[in-house]
């Protein structure tokens, strides 16, 4: 199934999307749970109770969609470096303070937080912050948690994962390298676009799919993750060794190589540019810089 988070008539809702993508029929729920998008729904599911009936379907050009999570319940989950070329791309681009010498591929997945109020949907702009112009996407399949749990291993992880969505994981490069660490300049305001909806695990294999994405229309990420350094249930067994995970919480993959910094000179975004990123199996997640 996918599940969207909308605004119609001035109210949130929350649906299923139709298989051909013209549809979305809301849940009958509480404006509060609304508010949460699919939050309240893989909440729902991980206690094994049945979906919330349904209403009448809205045709999907009359809604317009949010963030599927608009409010995460705590920091989003990030892993930085965890495409091999990409890493490589990251460690020579100069930007890289987690990197000693002669290091460019990790021995452990690294990982690091963007704060929930940085979420914005499909469509949303990219806010151009006036303390940096060393901005840069990145295009990152993104795990939904379904059922939680600490001390998870590697064999059962794929049973925690109740399906996928995509994140653009937009960093302030230098406030990445000057601060020497990667909260503070992939935190920023509208900083985590995410859309267009969550996925089902049962839809999309997300262990081998293509990422990619455009920025006015040019190619710049093409991969797969397929060739991720860490895999899926390595990350959720990191995480979960002393971190208890819950329904709902979101974990960003990582980005393939052609990141803006990857370029001589540099390719950052600037005003009136647009970000577009693909994943196969879910969609496509486009939003414009301001
Ligand atoms: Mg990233």
């Amino acid at each position: 199934m996918k599940i969207a988070a909308f605004h119609y008539q001035a109210q949130a809702g929350v649906g299923l999307v139709s298989a051909d993508l013209q549809s979305v029929q809301p849940f009958d729920m509480s404006p509060a749970e609304r508010e949460l998008g699919a939050q309240t729904i893989i909440e729902r599911l991980a206690r094994g109770e049945a979906l919330p009936p349904l209403l009448p379907a809205l045709a999907l050009a009359d809604v317009k969609l949010t963030a599927p999570l608009p409010k995460p319940r705590r920091n989003i989950f990030c892993v930085g470096k965890n495409y091999f070329a990409h890493a490589r791309e990251f460690s020579g681009s100069g930007f890289d303070s987690s990197a000693q010498a002669g290091e460019d591929i990790p021995a452990d997945p690294i990982f690091f937080t963007k704060v929930p109020e940085s979420v914005v949907g499909p469509g949303a702009a990219i806010e151009m912050p006036a303390v940096s112009s060393a901005i840069d996407y990145e295009a990152e399949l993104t795990v939904i948690i379904g059922r939680g749990g600490k001390g998870i291993t590697a064999k059962d992880a794929m049973a925690h994962v109740w399906g996928y969505t995509i994140i653009n994981d937009v960093t302030a490069r230098d406030w990445q390298s000057r601060h020497k660490q990667w909260h503070l300049g992939k935190s920023f305001d509208t900083f985590c676009p995410m859309g267009p909806w969550l996925v089902s695990a049962d839809e999309c294999d997300g262990t081998k799919t293509a990422v990619r994405c455009y920025v006015n229309g040019e190619l710049r990420q093409n991969a797969s993750t397929a060739d991720l350094i860490f895999d899926i249930p390595k990350l959720i067994e990191t995480l979960s060794a002393g971190i208890t995970l819950y329904p709902g919480d979101v974990i960003a993959t990582g980005t393939p190589v052609g990141v803006g910094i990857g370029f001589k000179p540099p390719k950052y975004l600037k005003a009136g540019d647009v970000v577009r990123v693909e994943i196969d199996g879910i969609g496509s997640l486009e939003n414009p810089v301001h």
